[in-house]
């Protein structure tokens, strides 16, 4: 399979790399969105959060606590957003499982958001028939 981040993450390609253990490399991103920009890859691939093992899932969130922490300590950050994309439509331009970190400061130029919009009865009654 041809996947960049496996070849990434497996250190066959070089990368900036800030961590690494036995099952993730922790990188820089080439296309910051603000400065320290990092991405969490696990070496074995998934292409999505669908598809990733639990116990992946679950040393991903405690690593990402980890590099934030690091981050909030050592740049001059005042916020941090956590980001995980999947499917084209929501914005996942490379299909091998990873987070986004990304430190916020004041007046930074990342865009990320939405318009808020209203939780209705009708639709809060047929979410939670479906979801719960
Ligand atoms: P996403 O849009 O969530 O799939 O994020 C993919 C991210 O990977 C983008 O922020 C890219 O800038 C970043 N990216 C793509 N190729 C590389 C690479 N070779 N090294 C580091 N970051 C990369
Ligand atoms: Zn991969």
């Amino acid at each position: 399979m041809d996947c960049i981040f496996c070849k990434i993450a497996q250190g066959e390609i070089p990368s900036a790399t800030l961590y690494e253990d036995e099952d993730f490399r922790v990188i820089l991103d080439v296309n910051p969105a603000s400065k320290g920009h990092a991405l969490i890859l696990p070496k074995a691939h998934a292409s999505n959060l669908y598809e990733l093992p639990d116990e992946a899932a679950s040393k991903a969130l405690v690593l990402a606590k980890k590099m934030a922490s690091k981050m909030a300590d050592a740049l001059d950050c005042e916020g941090l957003n956590l980001v995980q994309n999947n499917g084209e439509l929501a914005g996942q331009t490379v299909f091998h499982f990873h987070m986004h970190l990304i430190p916020r400061y004041k007046d930074d130029d990342v865009k990320m958001g939405w318009k808020p919009g209203k939780l209705t009865e009708e639709t809060k009654e047929e979410l939670l028939s479906i979801l719960r």
